[in-house]
């Protein structure tokens, strides 16, 4: 027996399979998809078993394989496509994309010593009427009866019962100690979660997903804020279920709150795992086996749980469709939902897309019925949506207003003076953005980035966001020793500036400081539902999925800030951003109120938020890409050409572009190549090239063959993102 194993060899991001021979000894426990230990160039490594033949044409010589690592099937046949899928869609390496797709723990050739835990268990050794025959007290009989009623025990439960009895019984081999797996997650107390009755509309998307559950088909589902999504997704998992199928849910990160996966744990007994990055990798190891085996039929869990190696798969579902989590920003640069749609294509099982703002690349599709789209248009119990007001800044900074406007002022105190709570909601953590020099001009600048360090008060130190870099403020300019100036807003900043405008007033703050630690996510979020605090402010992880009764009033301190970031998606994402802020006030019997500040009052996106008017933005913004050739009437590829040398980088950015330009269709456009946004990030520079294009066969194929020149290039590194979020 020949094996073919793909092993993943540093420094060569190509696929090399290699074969190898299979000992009699071994041939058993030999599968497709397993992990095999070989010798390769004197180094022993794991590679998967991709292939199995019984002759081998190579004259070279073969080796014999050291072992088999794995007694169940890593990768099954789903996922060995799947992972074929991102090497042709993401233009990456085989191997990298298998080990993206697993825990740690199996990943090829990774050291690691994550294995399964196992605990000591004490079970009967013989039939229990012999067992207790055999026993010589009533202690012994007492510790029979109590495995026997319990099937095993573990060795901490036969801490109640006499320790001397089981040693004899131990001893005697009546009872025997075996070593049972465990897994890690313990589960949390269960509360409690009833079914609901669907609304007129939500009853209508789910007959029409029911109706579909035995064919591929893609829905999207298209509903405002509060309007009922997640029961719907409960209910129609409940009938997957009883088709003996399994389903995965697809979250943001920062929307996988203890709280959803609650709601669906206590919905579905033990019939649920939970994949997200707060996972220990012990933690992830173990899901994934319960997973594997079959112990669980509902699989939640962020971007990566789209590789969930359930069998029998009903069907997949991707909440919050519109956020770009969904988009790994690393090698393989997958798309979790191109992965999901390729999986429901295999199953032959629908695919549903929920969302209050769609991205415009899926709504453009369901206005061509490539999706079928399902509307959601009320809330449910009819609540209003929140009525929005754009408030002018220019006007309030002359009235001395630079943090708060009047109204949002006026608005908070009247909320807490009914005993409501406020959302204030600023995209920038910190204390100021910008120190500068009142005399010389000197700007605290990281010295790896090309971008200004920002004040952090409470540890007084200045930070890059990009590379980490941190250095201690001094007192004063530390050029000429003049005075240094605060520029910019922080969650730190408004933080002490809302403590001091409402006295006795209690505040919580939510951003990367404050959530560093493991749990303080949820634990800032119970206390804030707790009722004990009358504001929670934060940068945009306070804007997603939450639901507090008692928030009546959203304040969005610079509505502009997320609007000037050069990008062509930067009006549909403070769209979306925005919306989803909004639509945090007035989701019980409240009406909500919304306050967007903001310097473009005039600006049509802003517009459209305040009208929370989805329709309107859509239009408009799909006529701008229109006209610009962006996505959705243009497919984009983007490539980053890096180096720590200014110089080479600079031209083989140069020589990128025009081999592109020769090499590829006469209809697609190449721009660039451009610095990067932020041009230099831990000291390496980055240029942009952008390829837009409709239908090109010779672009894959350019590609491919620019990918390997650069493979070969020690000193300038070659980044392809097919469909990049970003720019
Ligand atoms: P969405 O995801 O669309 O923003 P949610 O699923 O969070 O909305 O639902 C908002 C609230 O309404 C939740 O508290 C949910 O339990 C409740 N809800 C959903 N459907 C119904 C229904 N048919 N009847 C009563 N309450 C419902
Ligand atoms: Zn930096």
């Amino acid at each position: 027996m020949y094996i073919d194993v793909l092993l993943e060899l540093k420094n060569k991001q190509t696929d090399q399979a290699y074969t190898y021979h299979v000992p009699e000894n071994l041939q058993k426990s030999i599968q497709i998809g397993k992990r095999v230990k070989v010798t390769f160039n004197h180094r022993d490594l794991e590679g998967f078993v991709l292939r199995i033949t019984d002759t081998c044409d190579k004259e070279l010589k073969i080796l014999d394989i050291k072992s088999v690592v794995d007694e169940e099937i890593v990768l099954n046949e789903e996922l060995l496509r799947v992972g074929n899928y991102i090497k042709e869609t993401c233009l990456c390496s085989l191997s990298s994309a298998y080990a993206v797709m697993l825990p740690k723990a199996l990943k090829a050739s990774e050291k690691t010593n994550i294995g399964k835990k196992f605990q000591s268990t004490l079970v009967l050794n013989m039939e229990y009427d012999k067992a207790i025959s055999l026993c010589s007290s009533e202690k012994q009989k007492e510790v029979i009866d109590f495995i026997q009623s319990k099937e095993r025990i573990s060795k901490k439960e036969g801490n109640a019962l006499s320790s001397s009895s089981i040693n004899t019984l131990l001893k005697k081999k009546i009872i025997l100690e075996e070593q049972e797996e465990v897994y890690r997650l313990r589960e949390k107390t269960i509360f409690e979660d009833k079914k609901k009755v669907l609304n007129e509309e939500q009853k209508n998307a789910y007959d029409e997903i029911v109706k579909s559950l035995d064919c591929f088909s893609k829905f999207l589902l298209y509903g405002v804020t509060g309007s009922g999504k997640t029961e719907i997704y409960m209910q129609v998992i409940e009938q997957v279920l009883k088709k003996k199928k399994t389903a995965i849910v697809l979250v943001p990160e920062i929307s996988l709150t203890p709280q959803l996966v609650m709601h669906f744990k206590a919905r579905f007994p033990d019939a649920v795992a939970v994949l997200h990055s707060h996972l220990s990798d012990g933690e992830r190891y173990d899901e994934w086996r319960k997973i594997a085996r079959g112990e669980v039929s509902i699989v939640v869990g962020a971007r990566s749980a789209v590789f969930a190696p359930l069998q029998n798969l009903g069907i997949i579902i991707v909440d919050e469709e519109h956020s770009e989590s969904f988009k790994q920003e690393n090698n393989p640069r997958y798309n979790a939902i191109d992965v999901a749609e390729y999986r429901a294509e295999l199953n032959g099982i629908p695919i549903v897309l929920g969302s209050a703002t769609p991205t415009l690349e899926r709504m453009a599709k369901s206005t061509k019925n490539l999706y079928r789209r399902l509307e959601l248009k009320k809330r449910v119990n009819g609540q209003m949506l929140p009525i929005c007001t754009c408030v002018d800044m220019a006007i309030e900074a002359k009235k001395g207003n630079f943090i708060l406007s009047e109204r949002l002022k006026i608005d908070i105190d009247a909320a807490i003076s009914r005993n409501e709570q406020v959302i204030l909601l600023l995209n920038r953590r910190g204390y100021s953005t910008t120190i500068t020099c009142s005399n010389c001009g000197f700007t605290y600048k990281c010295p790896n980035c090309d971008i200004t360090l920002t004040y952090h008060k409470t540890k007084n130190n200045l930070r890059c966001h990009y590379c980490g870099y941190t250095t201690f403020k001094k007192e004063n300019c530390p050029e000429c020793r003049a005075e240094l100036n605060f520029y910019g807003l922080g969650t730190e900043k408004l933080e002490a500036f809302v403590k001091e405008e409402f006295p006795g007033v209690n505040v919580l703050r939510m951003d990367a400081d404050t959530t560093a630690k493991k749990d303080s996510y949820e634990e800032i979020l119970d206390k804030f539902r707790s009722g004990k605090y009358d504001i929670l402010l934060g940068t945009q992880m306070i804007s997603k999925g939450l639901d507090f009764p008692k928030v009546s009033v959203v304040g969005i301190i610079n509505a502009d800030a997320t609007l000037n970031i050069p990008d062509f998606r930067s009006g549909e994402r403070t769209f979306s951003l925005l919306c989803q802020a909004a639509g945090r006030a007035g989701r019980s019997n409240l009406i909500g109120n919304v306050i967007l500040q903001t310097f473009q009052p005039d600006n049509y996106i802003l517009k459209c938020v305040a009208e929370q008017n989805y329709e309107k933005f859509y239009q408009y913004e799909m006529n701008i890409r229109k006209k610009l050739k962006y996505s959705p009437f243009y497919y984009l590829v983007s490539l980053k050409v890096v180096s720590k040398d200014y110089e080479e980088c600079s031209k083989e950015a140069g020589k990128v572009a025009n081999y592109l330009k020769k090499n590829i269709s006469s209809t697609s456009i190449v721009l660039g190549p451009t610095t990067a946004n932020v041009f230099k990030v831990n000291n390496i520079y980055r240029f942009n090239i952008i390829v837009k294009y409709r239908f090109d066969h010779q672009l894959i194929p350019s590609l491919k063959e620019l990918d390997k020149l650069f493979v070969m290039n020690s000193k300038v590194n070659l980044e392809i993102d097919m469909n990049p979020t970003k720019i």
